[in-house]
């Protein structure tokens, strides 16, 4: 049914014959460790894109064989599972070995178009990384993170993808307020795929413990299977490669600062070393427009992956990055001019990504005045992002009020208060759009191609999870349907696009998560 091809395994040294228990792992890159087999599984939902994307139609994904392969109680033939070490700094200090403690590898799949994509099962039990958990997920994170993967895949940002969603029939206990009082959940796994799990944290342990021979391997390995472009480059192959990894991590954040994404757990553990956003936990979408939101509870005090950090966070990330790769290259200015082309191309790429989302047909100096400036007033007056930039679309010279851009506020009484604010605003933003002196209709179809109609709102993905855990899954495939196309407005489908409710303000899920998940 899928044709494994198990790289990483075969060519990186791995634990084979191990005792699955928790403990340090050292000198390899892996260790064997099956799936530990569910109760009752049940497919709760599939992306139709992903699995055909494996050649998976959808007889071969409701075929008990699969059901049973994707909750790990079976294997498929040339699937031998594993779960790889990395370690990490977490909230900005060096936090040892992590590694793989809920995520077991089924391996690799080479698809008919010769795409490799890594199957990874998140919450099938657990591994020698397991640290002091469980190796399981519960239900409501599971369809956050499958429903937020294909999400952000169909918004075009860089990703992992869900293929799966599968009820296990297994409670999990979690203390989700970390209060004292926890409860019985149910479970769920989720089938991830990437074309690459490797992490930041798999260099950093390696260089940390000292195991300099295994982290150049590692690093040759990673080049030749997930950078192949970069094998003929003339020389200082790993200074390209870093330089590369440097400008994908830029291009994503600039992505998460587009659609208002906040992934709230930015730690070198969840950092891809494709560029693709990873571990979908305590994330979350901005509505009102706020630098300062963070959606983890964890983090609520320090606010350090905050909406407006994540560029200078992911910055940091990236040096720590470099700071391993500083123990097996000798050269460092090398690996400093990668972190320069990381502020180039964020600074490059997010001017025009905001010029685009304002509808100019290129950035200008001053348009920075012109952002901030609309940015504070956001902040001040409540103002949803998403619904503000679908509304910004409609201002032209005949249509300059803020009443165009009223049903993106929260709070009639901000603005009555910003009213004359907001005209000021608009009557500069009119006359910059006509300085660029392109035709309405242009600027329109610009405005609309980056600023998405439809957003995985907490609050949202909060009612779908109300819903299954009461039963009633199919509404996972409802939001995802909607998801599908995020860009085009889709009749009948306006309760997707509703700022968020009053009801949800604070309700957990809706405003803040905590990662017991
Ligand atoms: P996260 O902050 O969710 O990215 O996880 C940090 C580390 O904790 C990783 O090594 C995870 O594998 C591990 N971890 C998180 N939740 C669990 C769990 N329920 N069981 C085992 N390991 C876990
Ligand atoms: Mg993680």
């Amino acid at each position: 049914m899928l044709n494994f091809d198990n790289l990483f395994q075969r060519e990186l040294p791995g634990e084979t014959d191990a005792p699955n228990r928790i403990r340090q792992v050292s000198n390899v890159c892996w260790s064997n460790v099956l799936p530990t087999p569910v109760s009752e599984p049940h497919m709760l939902a599939y992306s139709s894109e992903m699995a055909a994307t494996l050649g998976l139609d959808d007889l071969a994904m409701h075929s008990q064989t699969m059901v049973n392969a994707l909750a790990g109680n079976t294997l498929l033939s040339g699937s031998t599972p594993y779960a790889t070490c990395y370690g990490g700094h977490q909230f900005g200090n060096w936090a040892g070995q992590l590694g793989d403690g809920r995520a077991i590898l089924l391996g690799e799949v080479v698809n008919v178009a010769r795409e490799r994509w890594e199957l990874q099962l998140k919450g099938a039990g657990p591994t020698p990384y397991s640290r002091n958990a469980d190796g399981r997920a519960v239900l409501r994170s599971s369809i956050r993170e499958f429903l937020c993967s294909e999400a952000m895949h169909h918004l075009g940002i860089p990703t992992t993808r869900a293929l799966s969603l599968i009820a296990t029939g297994d409670k999990v206990v979690r203390d989700m307020f970390y209060d004292g009082d926890p409860r019985a959940e149910p479970g769920a796994i989720v089938c991830r795929a990437a074309p690459s799990f490797t992490r930041f944290g798999h260099f950093e342990i390696l260089a940390a413990r000292g195991e300099l021979l295994l982290l150049k391997r590692l690093i040759n390995f990673t080049i030749a299977r997930d950078f192949p472009e970069l094998i003929a480059a003339p020389e200082d192959q790993l200074a390209h490669w870093f330089a590369e990894v440097c400008t994908r991590t830029a291009r994503m954040v600039v992505a998460w600062m587009r659609v208002g994404f906040v992934h709230g757990v930015m730690n070198t553990d969840n950092m891809s070393i494709l560029g693709l956003t990873i571990d979908y936990g305590p994330y979350g979408w901005v509505d009102n427009f706020d630098p300062g939101w963070t959606p983890n509870t964890t983090d609520a005090s320090g606010k350090r992956y905050c909406f407006g950090r994540q560029p200078e966070i992911a910055r940091w990330n990236l040096e720590r990055l470099a700071d391993a790769l500083a123990t097996v290259h000798a050269d460092h200015t090398a690996l400093e001019a990668g972190l320069a082309i990381y502020d180039e191309v964020y600074s490059a790429e997010s001017t025009r990504m905001y010029a685009g989302k304002f509808g100019f047909t290129a950035w200008q100096n001053s348009d920075a005045d012109l952002m901030g400036d609309v940015f504070k007033l956001m902040q001040f007056a409540d103002v949803d992002m998403t619904e503000f930039f679908r509304r910004l679309v409609k201002i032209d010279s005949a249509h300059v009020s803020p009443e165009v851009l009223r049903s993106a506020f929260y709070r009639e009484d901000l603005f009555t208060q910003y009213h004359a604010d907001f005209s000021a605003w608009l009557l500069r933003y009119v006359q910059r759009t006509n300085a660029g002196g392109q035709f309405d209709s242009q600027r329109v179809s610009r405005m609309n191609r980056l600023n998405p109609r439809y957003v995985m709102r907490n609050y949202l993905a909060q009612q779908v999870i109300d819903s299954a855990e009461a039963g009633e899954p199919s509404k996972i495939l409802e939001l995802l349907e909607v998801m599908r196309h995020p860009y085009i407005v889709q009749p009948g489908c306006e309760a997707f696009s509703a700022i968020r409710p009053d009801w949800a303000r604070q309700k957990a899920g809706c405003s803040m998560l905590s990662c017991s998940s």
